[in-house]
């Protein structure tokens, strides 16, 4: 129901940790934008992929992006690409490959919007060589009741376009965006090291760390916790390694997943899986990694969501600095040893930015824990110590990521919580864009 109109719309966050009745609308004119009473809560909502409800909850009206999804200008020779911000990921990169280009920096669902990875502010399969999506927008165009439409860039409305990124759609809404385009590699080649341990992933993630793609799969379990693959992919010629480049429309992973009548997800389940992954991919080698393949590698993961059932799962990831991930994934061992909880997947990433605001960067190794029935009491034990072993080793949360996470542990991992808040207040008067994040979070 396109335009004007309010529907009353059930939605879930991906994680199926939250569920809300709303109102949604999806306008389809500029003009409808800002046609909501004055004084309406609202939030942005882009492909609605997010695994925490950032676009919608806290009684707010979600205002739909999808009908602004056009290209807009293409400047093939400087590789410059203007789109409206409800197009795609994956939409955005197949016309930027057909064209020579590509945007180093993407997230692993193709459905995510342009309007989405800005406001998160994204990372992609190597932020330590990459940065995060704020790295390749050159200038953004926002809307907001009062404020009106204004052009932000880093040497226009610099103070709006900081605060635009992880700023989970508080500042406005992003109408259009431009993008700086990188060249893609050749070809691709995925060198396989397997790993005994966080420690040894730690350093074959730092020796890699200028490789278009690199990041590790790790198994959760008590007495194999941490063993696992890093994957390093690598810019080839070799004319065996150049595949098709382009990933099929088709092979999109959807936007919400049908889970499966049981969890697939138990102890003999995750074991099965682990093993499975092991056999297949932790040998060491290498061979030819399709660019599509490497951009999206979720696309083929639909039975992987289905198998976490009703109880959903929730991810949780933290950013550890270097001098003290050692310690950190120690104590998580030791904690996962001693408590069991069921761990399906552990994957680990290489960042080298710094934060700014809310953002989820700075120097360290990520972990992202993906965890079935969160709701369960030891699961939702292991949730809190994990977040107590992080903040004491200085870990910093992805706010976009984990549903569990409460105010007062984001206040506590967050150097600079209250500036960022009041950052993000200056650009949303009287809280009018609000979410179910903006409020477990205290954003
Ligand atoms: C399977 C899977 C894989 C993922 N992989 C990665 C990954 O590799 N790296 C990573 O960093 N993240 C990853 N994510 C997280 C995902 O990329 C982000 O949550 C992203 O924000 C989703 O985009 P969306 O368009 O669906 O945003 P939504 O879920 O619709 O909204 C997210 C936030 O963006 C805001 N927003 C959306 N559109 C606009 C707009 N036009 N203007 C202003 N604000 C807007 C919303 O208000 C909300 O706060 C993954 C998520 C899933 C489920």
């Amino acid at each position: 129901m396109r335009g004007y109109a309010i529907a009353d719309v059930d939605l879930a966050s991906f994680d199926r940790q939250f569920r809300a009745r709303c109102r949604v609308q999806w306008p389809d004119r500029y003009r409808l934008l800002d046609a909501l009473p004055a004084d309406a809560p609202r939030i942005a909502r882009g492909g609605g992929v997010s695994y925490v409800a950032a676009s919608f909850g806290g009684d707010a009206i979600s205002q739909g992006l999808g009908a602004f999804d056009r290209l807009l200008a293409f400047d093939a020779d400087a590789g410059r690409l203007t789109v409206e911000a409800g197009a795609r990921i994956g939409d955005v990169q197949r016309f930027a490959l057909a064209h020579g280009w590509y945007l180093p920096i993407a997230p692993g669902h193709p459905r995510a919007s342009i309007g989405g990875c800005i406001a998160a502010d994204v990372h992609g399969k190597n932020p330590a060589r990459d940065g995060t999506f704020r790295a390749q927008v050159e200038a953004i165009e926002l809307t907001a009741p009062m404020r009106g439409t204004v052009v932000a860039s880093a040497s226009r409305n610099t103070e709006l376009f900081n605060a635009t990124f992880a700023g989970f759609g508080l500042t406005g809404i992003v109408t259009r965006a431009t993008l700086r385009l990188a060249r893609p590699p050749a070809a691709l080649v995925l060198r396989r090291v397997p790993v005994r341990d966080f420690a040894e992933a730690a350093r074959v993630l730092r020796e890699a760390a200028n490789a278009p793609v690199l990041y590790g799969w790790h198994d959760g379990r008590p007495g194999h916790f941490g063993r696992g693959v890093v994957r390093i992919g690598l810019a080839s010629d070799a004319p065996e390694t150049k595949r098709a480049m382009l990933p099929r429309a088709g092979r999109d992973l959807p936007a919400s997943i049908t889970p499966l009548p049981f969890a697939l997800w138990n102890r003999a389940g995750i074991a099965v899986a682990n093993t499975w992954l092991g056999l297949r991919w932790c040998r060491p080698g290498q061979s030819p990694l399709a660019l599509a393949d490497a951009l999206f590698p979720l696309n083929d993961a639909r039975t992987y969501f289905a198998g976490y059932g009703n109880n959903g799962m929730v991810e949780a990831q933290w950013l550890v600095p270097h001098a003290r991930f050692e310690a950190f994934a120690g104590g998580l061992a030791d904690t996962v040893a001693r408590d069991r909880p069921l761990i399906a997947l552990i994957a680990s990433k290489l960042f080298a930015g710094a934060p700014d605001g809310f953002s989820f960067d700075g120097a360290g190794i990520a972990l992202a824990i993906q965890i079935p029935a969160p709701a369960e009491s030891r699961q939702r034990a292991f949730l809190g110590a994990l977040a107590e072993l992080a903040i004491v080793h200085g870990g910093r949360p992805n706010l976009i990521k984990e549903s569990t996470l409460d105010a007062a542990a984001a206040r506590r991992a967050i150097a600079g919580f209250d500036a960022a808040r009041a950052r993000l207040a200056a650009h949303n008067p009287g809280g009018l864009h609000t979410s179910e994040l903006a409020r477990r979070i205290a954003l």
